[in-house]
Order: C-alpha cells, then sequence, then structure tokens
C-alpha cells in the first residue's frame, strides 16, 4: 500500500507505528507509534520529534509507518510531527542509505550529517529572539505561554528547550517553540555554532513626508537656509536620488556611510534624523553583494570551445569527464558554458568546490552569470542560511548550488550535471565523525542515481581519478595551455644546504629567496611564501636536556603560539603558558624549533622591516569574514608578501603576484604516507599557479636540500604524464590504491593495554579470515592518544578483484566478536573505508 492511499484512506485503523531513524549511532530503526490526532496523517520522510533513551529529545524521520507492533518492546509515542510534506527526497533517502552501508557507519550518522542543525530540533539545541524580526512587530497574536517564552528571551541571550519549557511551568515547549519558529520570531541553534548574524546596513532616506510633494520641500530648504550644512547634505542626496521622479529609489534609500564619505558633516546628517527630516533605517544584505565584479559571461576561446565540446561528446557515452587543465587555462568559463547548457535544459547543477577554495572571487563571478537561481552552501554560514538553501531546493527557488562537500546531501530532484572541481583534493574527504565519506566518490554515486553527468576538474588529478581515465572508466580532456596564452611561471631550485655549508643562507632563507623577494619589493609587485601546514608546527625544547612540553592527554608535542605567548594541542585545544624555565631539568636555554608559517612570518619581518606581511593559516582565518578580508587586503595591494598554509594554493586569482615561493619541499616529500609524492605534486603545481597571471611572468622559487630528486625535473616540467607512470609503479610494488582499496580501522579506549588487547583480537580475527598479507598491524599511530583515549591501529589492503563487501561485512562479525567479550565492552571501533 503507498503512502497515497495510506492519505485517503483516513479510517485506515492500520497504520498504528512509524519506523523512526534518529540522528543518532545506533544500527537500527526504532519503532513510535502514532498518536491518535496525527493517524492517516503521516508522510515518510518527514520529521517527527521523539524521546529516545530517557530524557533526550530528537528530531527523526519517518521511514515508513505500518500496523506492526513491535515485538520486543513498548513503542513510545510521536511527540510532534513538524512536516505535512517530506523535507527529504526519496533519492536522497537512498542515497543516504548507500553511504551508511558503504561507510559503514548508522544511518543515523548519515541523516545526522545531512540535515543542518535548524531542521533538527533537538534537547541540545537552543532558541533565541529572532535577531531581525522584533516580535513586538509581529502581525501575528500570541498567546499567553509563548509571552512568556518570548519575555523570558529578552532576559537571557538564548534558552535551552529545558530553560523554555521551564519558563512556562509546562514538562515540553515544543509546541509553542514550534508556533513561535512559523510565527518567525524566534530562531533555533546548536549551542556549539555561532549564531545567525545577518550582516547589516545602515541607510537613510528622505522622510516620506517631503518625498511626497515638492512644495514641502521647498519650504524646507527656505528653513535650512541659516543651516548650510544641512542642506548641503539635503542638496547631495537630490543629486545622488532622484526622489520624484524615481519614488522607490527614496524608499530603497542609500548607506548612510555614502554622506559620511563625501565629507559633509556627520553631526548635520544626525540633526537632520533627530528633526526626522531623513530617515535612518536598517537593512539585511547578502554577504556576497559586496565587491560584486560586473562579469559577463564571456566568449570560449577556440581552445576552450573544443574543450566543452570533447566534454560533450564524452557524455554521449560515458557519465563521467575527467577534466585536466594546467593553472589558469580557464576551466570555470567552460564550466559556466556547461552549467547554462544543463539549466536550459530544465536539469539542475551542483558546483562542488573544496572547503578552502569557496571564496567571494568565484561565487561572485557564478552569481552575476547565474544570479538568484544560485544558492551557495557553505560550512560557514549560519544554519539558518543552510537551511534556506535546502528549502529552496525543494521548492524550486534554485536550480543552481555551489557548495562545499557536504551540499552533496541536499535535496536536488533531477540532477543533470555534477562539478566536482579540484577534484583532487583531500578536504572532499570527511574525517571525522561518521559518515567518513569522500564526497568526490559520493557525487559520482549521487550523479548515477539521477541519470546525471559528472565533470571532475583538475590541474593535477588524483591518481585514482587518471588510472580511472586511462582505463578508459572516465573520458579524458586535456589542456595544456593557459587562457590567453598566459606563460606559465619559471621555477628555480634553491639549494639550502648548500647555501647553509657556504654560509650565504639567512637562517632557513636562500640567498636566492631573500633577493627574489626584495626585488618584489622594490618592484611593487606581490609575493606569495606558502609552507605546507602538516608537520611544520613549531615547538619548544631545551637545549640543555632536550625536553619538549607534550599534551597531558594526546601524545603530542604542544605546538608553540608566538603572538599569545602560550603552548597549544592542536589535537584537543589544551593550552598552557610557556615555561620560563625547564620542568625538566631548570635550564633556562628554551628554544623554539620548527618553521610554521608564524616563524616564516616573524622572520621576514627582520628581514624586511618595511614590507607588509602578512600571514594566512588556520589560526589567522578562524573569524567568518577574516579569510575575506584578508584576500581583499592582498587584492588592494595593501599586503606585499603573504605567508600561508594550503589556503593561499587555492583558486585565486591575483594580478600582481609575480613570486610564489615554496619553502621547504623536502619535508612534504618526505611525509610518511603513501600519498606523499602525489601531495607534493599537487600542492607545488596549485601553489605555483598563483604566480604569474595576465601580464606578469611569474617566478617560483622551490627552497630545497636536494635539488636532483626526480620528482622536481616532473614538477618543473608540468610533467604530469611521467610523474603518473612512475608513481604508478610505485603503488603497484605495495599494492596501494588504485591497485588495492583500504579499509582503517581505529580501536579507541580510555585504557593503553585494552586498546591494544581489542586491537590484537580483532586483528586476529581478521587475518584468520581474509589472509594475514591483507592486514596490516594492529599498531600504534605515532600520534596514539587524543583526548584521554589511546589509540591502535589496522589498515586493510584489499586488492581491487575481491569483493569488497565481503570485507566489509567480515570486519562487522568481527566488531560483534569483540564486543561479545565481556571486557571489551569499553572498547570504541571506528571504521574509516577509503581513508585516504
Ligand atoms: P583555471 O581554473 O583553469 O586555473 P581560470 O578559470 O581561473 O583557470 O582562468 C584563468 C584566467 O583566465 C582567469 O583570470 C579568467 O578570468 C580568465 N579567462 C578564462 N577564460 C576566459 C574567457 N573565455 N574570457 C575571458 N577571460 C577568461
Ligand atoms: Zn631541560
Ligand atoms: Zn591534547
Amino acid at each position: 500500500m503507498t503512502i497515497e492511499q495510506l492519505n485517503i484512506d483516513d479510517a485506515d485503523e492500520q497504520v498504528l507505528y512509524a519506523d523512526v531513524a534518529l540522528p543518532v549511532p545506533v544500527p537500527m530503526l526504532y519503532t513510535y507509534s502514532i498518536p491518535a490526532e496525527y493517524r492517516g496523517n503521516i508522510k515518510e520522510r518527514t520529521r517527527v520529534i521523539v524521546q529516545f533513551g530517557k530524557k533526550r529529545i530528537v528530531t527523526g524521520i519517518v521511514e515508513k509507518v505500518h500496523g506492526n507492533r513491535p515485538e520486543i518492546y513498548a513503542a513510545k509515542p510521536i511527540l510532534e510531527v513538524l512536516d505535512t510534506e517530506p523535507v527529504i527526497t526519496r533519492m536522497q533517502m537512498e542515497v543516504m542509505k548507500w553511504m551508511a552501508n558503504y561507510y559503514m557507519c548508522t544511518f543515523g550518522e548519515v541523516i545526522n550529517a545531512a540535515l543542518p542543525s535548524g531542521l533538527k530540533l533537538s534537547s541540545e539545541s537552543r532558541i533565541q529572539l529572532h535577531p531581525h524580526n522584533d516580535w513586538n512587530d509581529s502581525e501575528y497574536p500570541f498567546d499567553d505561554r509563548e509571552l512568556l517564552i518570548l519575555k523570558a528571551l529578552e532576559n537571557n541571550d538564548s534558552l535551552t528547550y529545558k530553560e523554555a519549557a521551564e519558563a512556562i511551568d509546562q514538562k515540553s515547549a515544543l509546541k509553542f517553540i514550534k508556533s513561535l519558529i512559523q510565527k518567525d520570531v524566534i530562531i533555533i541553534y546548536e549551542e556549539v555554532r555561532e549564531k545567525y548574524k545577518p550582516k547589516i546596513v545602515k541607510k537613510i532616506r528622505l522622510a516620506a513626508s517631503y518625498a511626497a510633494d515638492e512644495k514641502t520641500l521647498q519650504s524646507l530648504f527656505a528653513e535650512l537656509e541659516k543651516r548650510p550644512k544641512q542642506s548641503d547634505i539635503l542638496l547631495k542626496y537630490l543629486q545622488m536620488v532622484p526622489v520624484y521622479q524615481k519614488p522607490e529609489r527614496n524608499e530603497a534609500g542609500i548607506p548612510k556611510s555614502t554622506i559620511n564619505e563625501t565629507g559633509l558633516s556627520v553631526s548635520s546628517l544626525n540633526t537632520l534624523i533627530k528633526n526626522k527630516i531623513f530617515e535612518e533605517f536598517e537593512e539585511i544584505i547578502s554577504r556576497f553583494e559586496e565587491n560584486t565584479e560586473v562579469f559577463e559571461a564571456s566568449p570560449l576561446s577556440e581552445i576552450q570551445e573544443k574543450a566543452k565540446q570533447e566534454i560533450l561528446d564524452i557524455f554521449e557515452e560515458k557519465s563521467t569527464a575527467l577534466l585536466h587543465g594546467i593553472t589558469g587555462s580557464g576551466k570555470t568559463e567552460i564550466y559556466i558554458s556547461l552549467i547554462q547548457e544543463a539549466l536550459d535544459n530544465g536539469l539542475q547543477v551542483l558546483y562542488l568546490l573544496p572547503e578552502i577554495a569557496l571564496t567571494a572571487q568565484i561565487v561572485n563571478r557564478l552569481k552575476v552569470v547565474f544570479g538568484d537561481r544560485m544558492g551557495v552552501y557553505h560550512s560557514k554560514f549560519s544554519d539558518n542560511e543552510r537551511v534556506e538553501v535546502w528549502m529552496g531546493l525543494l521548492d524550486g527557488r534554485f536550480d543552481f548550488i555551489v557548495g562545499v562537500r557536504s551540499a552533496i546531501f541536499l535535496p536536488f530532484a533531477d540532477l543533470g550535471l555534477i562539478i566536482v572541481d579540484e577534484e583532487h583534493e583531500n578536504s572532499y574527504k570527511q574525517y571525522d565523525p561518521a559518515p567518513r565519506y569522500h564526497a568526490r566518490d559520493v557525487a559520482l554515486f549521487l550523479a548515477h542515481k539521477h541519470g546525471g553527468k559528472t565533470i571532475l576538474g583538475s590541474a593535477t588529478p588524483s591518481v585514482e581519478s587518471f588510472y580511472n581515465a586511462k582505463i578508459g572508466k572516465y573520458g579524458l580532456v586535456t589542456i595544456n595551455s593557459r587562457y590567453g596564452d598566459a606563460q606559465l611561471p619559471q621555477m628555480v631550485f634553491a639549494d639550502i644546504r648548500t647555501e647553509k655549508k657556504r654560509k650565504t643562507a639567512t637562517g632557513n632563507f636562500s640567498s636566492v629567496l631573500i633577493e627574489a623577494l626584495g626585488g618584489i619589493l622594490e618592484k611593487k609587485e606581490q609575493a606569495i611564501v606558502f609552507q605546507n601546514r602538516r608537520g611544520y608546527s613549531n615547538f619548544i625544547t631545551c637545549d640543555d636536556c632536550g625536553y619538549t612540553p607534550e599534551c597531558p592527554r594526546c601524545a603530542v608535542s604542544l605546538t608553540y603560539h608566538q603572538y599569545k605567548n602560550q603552548l597549544n594541542c592542536h589535537y584537543c585545544g589544551h593550552k598552557e603558558p610557556v615555561p620560563v624555565t625547564c620542568p625538566a631539568c631548570g635550564s633556562q636555554r628554551i628554544r623554539t624549533v620548527g618553521f610554521g608559517t608564524e616563524k616564516i612570518e616573524e622572520d621576514l619581518k627582520l628581514i624586511f622591516p618595511d614590507a607588509k606581511i602578512q600571514r594566512m593559516d588556520l589560526e589567522t582565518t578562524r573569524a567568518k569574514y577574516a579569510y575575506q578580508n584578508i584576500i581583499k587586503d592582498f587584492e588592494d595591494g595593501k599586503i606585499d608578501i603573504l605567508v600561508g598554509t594550503q589556503m593561499v594554493s587555492k583558486g585565486l586569482d591575483f594580478d600582481r603576484v609575480s613570486l610564489v615561493s615554496v619553502f621547504d619541499i623536502d619535508r612534504m616529500i618526505h611525509f610518511p604516507d603513501f600519498r606523499s609524492m602525489e601531495r607534493t605534486y599537487q600542492l607545488t603545481t596549485q601553489v605555483s599557479g598563483r604566480a604569474g597571471r595576465k601580464d606578469i611572468a611569474g617566478k617560483v622559487i622551490i627552497q630545497t636540500g636536494d635539488p636532483e630528486q626526480p620528482i622536481l625535473k616532473l614538477i618543473s616540467q608540468q610533467n604530469y604524464n611521467t610523474f603518473f607512470d612512475l608513481e604508478m609503479q610505485e603503488r603497484e610494488k605495495f599494492n596501494y590504491p588504485p591497485f588495492s582499496r583500504m579499509i582503517k580501522i581505529l580501536v579507541r579506549s580510555k585504557d593503553k593495554k585494552l586498546s591494544k588487547y581489542a586491537a590484537e583480537f580483532l586483528g586476529n580475527i581478521l587475518k584468520e579470515d581474509l589472509g594475514t598479507y591483507r592486514v596490516l598491524g594492529p599498531h600504534e599511530p605515532i600520534v596514539n592518544k587524543i583526548r584521554d583515549k589511546y589509540l591502535m591501529e589496522i589498515y586493510l589492503k584489499i586488492e581491487r578483484k575481491y569483493n569488497i563487501n565481503s570485507v566489509k561485512e567480515k570486519i562487522k562479525v568481527a566488531y560483534l566478536e569483540a564486543l561479545r567479550k565481556k571486557d571489551l565492552t569499553q572498547v570504541e571501533f571506528i571504521t574509516d573505508v577509503d581513508p585516504y
């Protein structure tokens, strides 16, 4: 029986229960009973509120309604039904189930990742007054209890659900909260998230009484005759706004700052406002409205047109095309043209970008072409904004979404095209918490489900994707020249080891780099100095005994932050002051080692005291707009040298950058990871791509201790194909992906011995089931303790032809077997499929 029939057949008494998927890590659905008032009225894929456990109230998704009483427990009633129509599409449901299955997590964990918390009322959520809809002005009536809640919110910044219930002296306030949300006077947010803060501008306009007719205005001028400063302002305003010809322009007003900028008197303006001649009001503006450059969808060059045609030809036969185009080859323009076509055909489009590449630069560029049909889904957005995009897709307001990895969860109805830009980027992979998914791989499945097409684009494709193109699974399109024949930068290797021996280096800066930077400053051009994030933290150590402070909870060295004069743990956030004397031996000879961005910035400031130097890394970009602000300052020439991590390497286009330096390539090459060569090639190429666009020829200086390393030559020649062939030989030799699939198992507990024992136990079962050579470990990871829990790792390396599903089944059985042992019940097993 279908749900539609159920709705018609109201009297059907069979439908007493609903199976509900909850956003909690339990592997099964729970059955709840449907209270009489909702009976026959609950649709699948709508949200309901239920009690889970003794205290928690959570939002769940109705999977199925039926008449079967659960056998082993008494069904609790559904507390509240939140939607009359599904908020999740059938397709989403299927994709989410596939994800739970493929990535070996629970369906609830996938739901939890998928739904913006605005769609997940739960007992952990808080409510606050709506920041721009004052309830006092609301057109809706409020009942007594709603008023009590509103008043409580005026006195407190925010309330939990429980506090709201207490405020009205009831067990639950859900009903009233829901009603207040519908009346748009309060909003919910999760405590950990930031609150919704709209961007506001102060504006002014001529008061309606003066704007209405010219006579009043004339007498006003007469009145202001003795106050020239005020009448100047009035005149200026009338010059800017045709009050009578275009009353709507007066209605819209102008930013108050416009008057300030003309140099007219601010206090006179305030007097005019006080005397009700001008009205002051606030307006919420979109974060992207600012600095929108006018951009017309440019006609494609011949090379771009050809690449586009090749992609379309591939789509006749295959569903995936890999676009391998060097940096600056103009891939974005090709995407724009293909997006346009898909939209014209009435299909939806998803454009995925890695977290750090989703800058205002690219969003603005797309916004001008696609306008209001385009929704942006970004993790730095507040939840309300995410809910807006979600709902906007459901109600058809958007048919084009630009977003980061979590955008794959959005409710698309008919997805014709997915673009995965910078497909090699590892920020598409979610490491923690579950689902530990790779958005590129989910995107391929999503497109397949919709019968749509996928373009994977990159200047440095992942080895996997390039391999798939080579074996014909994907079509391959290559662009080898930059748009407008802009030149590729010239690459120079600075031999830092020799320079140090000959004493021509200054600290860790080669004379080659210092001279080049000096030249840049002289010519008033700009430079980027790149230092890889991994393995570069600064730490402190004692010169006498070698002691290095470690985090008491996670077996890692604490990172030194000069700016706050503090030691920090990057895993758990633990902080402590820098010791004055060595805690181990009492010596005062404590110094910093390591070479992070902060240290580079500091040293550069000593070498070039007059240069404007700015750092861009996790630390300096934590605030919501910090990233955009740094980019803007750099674009505006307020920064000469930008020192940064991965963040500087992505999708940014700066006209005046003529020098890029990779500060230390060797540690990237030698990082202990089978992907270190691939990452080095990718990162170095990407960051080099920032040098010399448009008319300035670029130069890249790579500091290394050994300029003869083969990979350096391949990078400088942009010889991806040879790099790929060599890399494949290595991968084959050690049976790494793409020759195998990997699954990582993390064993975690508070007791070191227990973690070891559990890992051994599990490892032995798996070795017996799968053969010893497929099971690596168990071993202790380099960082063997995080947040007071001890870790052990097991890697499974499964060759391509082996049935991976049977492996997953075996893992599940092994977990159950382990958990059946009494002493192992406290141990957690975490599975990461394709753990790259
Ligand atoms: P990629 O993403 O392949 O590295 P971009 O898309 O950033 O390259 O393009 C490089 C530069 O060339 C950008 O400044 C872009 O504005 C410009 N460009 C690319 N295609 C065109 C075109 N068809 N018309 C005008 N400018 C273009
Ligand atoms: Zn010491
Ligand atoms: Zn720690």
